[in-house]
This record gives C-alpha cells, structure tokens and sequence, in this order.
C-alpha cells in the first residue's frame, strides 16, 4: 500500500479502493453526518472542522454496525473494528497526516460482523 502522502486520489486505507464523496447519511436516530461505505464493508465519516471526532466516531461506529448502536458500544477498538484517522487536506483535496482542528476523516472497518460468544 502506497502512502496516502503521494496518492492525489482519496482512497479507502483498508483495501485502497477509490472511496466517493462523501455524502449526508441519516442515522435511524433521526441525525446526520457525512461520510460513506466502501465497497469493502469499511465506513468513512467526514468531519470539516475536526473538532466532533467523538461525535463522528459514534456515528461511524453505528453506521458500521447497520445502525445497531448496542452491537457498537459493545465492540472492542482493534479487537473487533479497526480505526484509521485521517487529516484532508482541502487546498490539495488529499490525505494528510491528521492534526487536530483540521478536516479529517475516520475510516472504520469491522473485522467479524457475525455474533461472537465469549
Ligand atoms: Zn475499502
């Protein structure tokens, strides 16, 4: 995988598919927030001002979860799901290393989506 610093095209860190534009997605909640679904299952949320992560991580998490905000609190971070952090950078519209208070982009992927019993 090449870094995101010499590749123009925003790509899907997980499986380096092109992702699209990120779009507003409503949330069975009834709010929303911008972002996407790969092809390869992982999920994206955009955050402009870089200052709702935690917001942008829950609803990322819940959107990976087809919305089922139970089975998303219960997962545990690089056991269950993978997160990437992206900055964007949009003069140069590309990735670059992430830094508070710029636009960022989490990327999330769930490894199993399948029940696990413990
Ligand atoms: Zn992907």
């Amino acid at each position: 995988m090449k870094s995101a610093e010499e590749d123009p095209i925003l790509k899907c860190p997980f499986c380096s598919r092109p992702i699209e534009e990120p779009a507003e997605i409503r949330t069975r909640f009834g709010n929303t927030f911008t972002g996407g679904r790969c092809e390869c299952g992982a999920v994206y949320v955009y955050d402009r001002s870089g200052h709702n992560l935690g917001d942008a991580y829950v609803d990322g998490l819940t959107y990976a979860c087809n919305g089922d905000a139970d089975r998303a609190w219960s997962l545990t971070p690089d056991v269950d799901y993978e997160i990437v952090e992206l900055g964007y950078d949009t003069r140069r519209k590309r990735f670059s290393d992430a830094r508070r208070k710029t636009p960022t982009f989490l990327f999330i992927q769930i490894k199993d989506l399948t029940p696990k019993v413990r």
